[in-house]
């Protein structure tokens, strides 16, 4: 009894407050109301913790793997039977290529068949679908990239600088972590700048335009893009990162599985609860001058995530702080953008560079 007089006193005076506060400040009230930036940055403008789980289950099994018995026996066998130049190259080679195509693969199939649902409901832009013609256009390319440009880096680096193959190179789990961390830091900075330059008007057709001619990409398109942008933006941050520190093979092997996976499923446009979210980059292939990092460090440092970061604030604040409702909010919207442009442009203009969609769609609907 006593705790509701309490609460009732509080509330009246909380709701004369407010009423005082209305009256002091009204053009305050046309402003949406948003939770402190300490309670919205992290949930709202990351993935959500959970999307987490598939990278922490890749890497714990991945340790797990090395440093176990049977990993050391496999890597003294191999290096028994072959050269170390054909593990550093036709056997990075191989498992490089089986695991992109085999998770790309895995995404194809929903795109095309929409099954199963559980995964297809996550799709961020449903309005936008890509043929099976298409898809081959986009295969054929990927193809092209691995051969002429991920077989000869390879082949260049097992020639020039291989990395030791014998058992007892195998480093332990921190230094391991650490390799990783490295690769992603290079990647993130790498990527960020190379990137950003391609989008220079001066640049832009030559260089990028291809990779941006899907609004609305699938996971295989991660590697569709022109040979100098695959072999500068995509390759040599984390190619250069490894050639310094020279790790085990099966470090640098798996760390190139690893930046694979995260840019098919940033190019998958599936934002699926327990992986590695596509909507930063799915927002960048839509709005093209946003989001230009895998990982939105150098974004918000450089604030070039701006309208991004205001989209989902936006969704917050009318989602009254529920970060999950934001985000489903946020992808309606951007759904319903791409539908709306769908309509309302004509084909030919539909697919274009920088000045297309990115310029002329604004943030407010
Ligand atoms: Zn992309
Ligand atoms: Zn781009």
């Amino acid at each position: 009894m006593a705790t509701a007089t309490t609460t009732a006193t509080i509330d009246s005076r909380s709701a004369t407050a407010t009423a005082t506060a209305k009256q002091a400040a009204p053009e305050k009230e046309q402003r949406p109301q948003l939770p402190p930036r300490s309670k919205r940055w992290w949930p709202v403008s990351n993935p959500r913790p959970t999307q987490a789980i598939f990278d922490l289950v890749l890497l714990g099994a991945f340790i797990a793997w090395q440093r176990s018995s049977t990993a050391h026996n496999f890597y003294s066998s191999l290096a028994a039977r072959y050269s170390v130049f054909d593990i550093n190259a036709y056997g990075a080679f191989g498992i490089t290529t089986l695991v992109y195509w085999a998770v790309a693969g895995l995404f194809a199939i929903v795109d095309l068949t929409h099954w199963p649902d559980i995964v297809f409901r996550y799709k961020v832009q449903p309005f936008e679908k890509v043929t099976i013609k298409e898809y081959a256009k986009i295969a054929k390319v990927a193809a092209k990239n691995q051969l002429f440009v991920v077989g000869p880096l390879l082949a260049g680096q097992a020639y020039l600088a291989p990395y030791p193959v014998e058992a007892s190179a195998v480093p332990g789990s921190w230094a391991t972590l650490g390799y990783i961390a490295a690769s992603i830091a290079a990647i993130e900075v790498g990527f960020y700048y190379v990137h950003k330059t391609m989008h220079n008007p001066r640049l832009y057709a030559r260089y990028h335009k291809q990779h941006h001619e899907f609004t609305a990409p699938v996971g295989l398109a991660a590697t569709y893009c022109g040979v100098v942008e695959h072999l500068t933006s995509n390759l040599a941050p984390n190619a250069i990162a490894m050639a310094l520190l020279r790790p085990h093979w099966s470090v640098a092997t798996f760390t190139f599985c690893f930046l694979e996976i995260s840019t098919v499923c940033a190019h998958s446009g599936y934002n699926l609860p327990w992986a590695r979210s596509s909507l930063r980059h799915d927002y960048h292939h839509f709005k093209f001058d946003v989001n230009y990092g895998p990982i939105g460090v150098l974004d918000a440092i450089h604030r070039t995530d701006t309208s991004y970061r205001a989209a989902l604030s936006d969704a917050l604040a009318r989602a009254k702080g529920d970060a999950g409702r934001a985000r489903s909010e946020l992808l309606s919207r951007l759904a319903a953008w791409e539908n709306g442009a769908r309509e309302d442009e004509p084909a030919a203009t539909k697919k274009v560079g920088p000045v297309g969609r990115g310029d002329s769609g604004s943030d407010s609907d």
